[in-house]
């Protein structure tokens, strides 16, 4: 796991390493077969900057109102040791929670280090666990292995103790109407709070502890009916959680990937930063547009070279080792002889392209 670190750190070059958080791990975990995400993620690379510098701004990300609001939702609900946060774990969720003490991990001694922060998290969760003292720990920096590479998370959530349980309590600025909320961004809250839930497991197990001890309820907090008064929702992400290990267990090893790349590769601006990214092998699909960086450059990439992914996921899982648009229609209209393992998938080409004939031929005596 370690053996891989320097060469990780060399693919940034100067630049220091981002830290994935929540969001970047679910996304990741939406193409797990990716290797160019796959080793961009595991070095910290800052996939933001590299696609604006290659021409390619990502198609997404949040307005500067929405992340000013969110901030400031944040810093109310947390505001004097996260009063009113307690309020509403005690009153609208009925919680017993009686003495309360917090703990804040996002800086340890002046020193906002990794490191350090994260060996204080450790500490004080094992605490918790064993003797059940703290109650709500605020900025936890935890850390999972992501394709056999360990990641740090950058923390924007609290763990809480209860009844000898943690909890994540996740805080999001979008708002709950009438009990509603938009189901698009409870899922992604959902797909999040499960990333951190799992890390949480994973440091209790690493503890000695029951990873049980750390509960698939998470508690949503957002702003109530377009008001600044939050309200708390329990959340059970036992279905994230199931998807997410399963997705984390298919990820490309990184130390795969690097054996077979240049030893001299980095994601430097400059002019050689488009060639070095398109040396790392990319698995476009459409549904990359929602969570990666990276999506208008490797679309372009991909609709370039006529690759079948651009035309969605499943069609390239029917399409199975043909990788180009050109070589599914030459299989189909039979100008070029498939390989033995390719004969099944020539052989429905083939079915269909005759069906599209006979479809179109009907069509025409139809209408004539
Ligand atoms: S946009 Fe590119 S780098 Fe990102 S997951 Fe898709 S193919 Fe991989």
């Amino acid at each position: 796991m370690t053996e891989t670190a320097p060469d990780l750190d060399r693919l940034r070059g100067d630049a220091p390493p981002r830290n994935h958080d929540a969001r970047t791990i679910a996304a990741l975990t939406a193409n797990p077969g990716c290797a160019r995400r796959g080793l961009m993620d595991a070095a910290g690379v800052d996939k933001d900057a590299v696609a604006r510098h290659l021409g390619f701004p990502a198609p997404f990300g949040q307005s500067q109102f929405a992340i000013t609001r969110g901030n400031a939702f944040e810093a109310q609900v947390k505001a004097d040791g996260c009063a009113e946060l307690l309020t509403l774990l005690r009153e609208r969720l009925g919680l017993d929670v009686a003495e309360v003490a917090y703990d804040d991990l996002e800086v340890v001694a002046g020193n906002e280090g990794r490191e350090l922060r994260h060996t204080r998290t450790r500490r004080l969760l094992a605490r918790a666990l064993e003797t059940g003292e703290g109650t709500l720990f605020d900025h936890p920096l935890l850390r999972l292995e992501i394709a056999g590479r360990l990641a740090y998370l950058e923390p924007d959530v609290i763990a809480f103790q209860v009844r000898g349980r943690l909890h994540v309590i996740e805080i999001k600025s979008f708002a709950v109407v009438d009990g509603q909320a938009e189901p698009e961004q409870v899922a992604a809250a959902a797909r999040q709070s499960a990333v951190y839930v799992l890390a949480l497991r994973r440091l209790a197990a690493e503890l000695g502890h029951d990873p049980g001890r750390v509960s698939h309820e998470v508690f949503l907090v957002c702003p109530e009916n377009f008001s600044n008064r939050p309200t708390a929702t329990p959340l059970d992400v036992r279905p994230q959680l199931a998807v997410l290990e399963r997705q984390l267990a298919r990820l490309t090893r990184v130390d795969a990937i690097l054996e077979a790349l240049p030893g001299d590769l980095v994601f430097e601006p400059g002019d050689a930063l488009a060639e070095s990214v398109r040396a790392v092998e990319a698995r476009y699909a459409p549904e990359c547009m929602a969570g990666c960086e990276m999506a208008l450059f490797c679309r372009d990439e991909a609709r370039a070279c006529g690759a079948t992914g651009a035309l969605g996921r499943s069609i390239r899982d029917d399409l199975g080792g043909v990788d180009t648009i050109a070589t599914a229609l030459a299989l189909a209209d039979g100008s070029l002889h498939p390989s033995d393992d390719l004969a099944e998938t020539a052989a429905q080409l083939r079915a269909a392209a005759r069906l599209r004939d006979e479809a179109l031929l009907a069509a025409r005596g139809g209408a004539a």
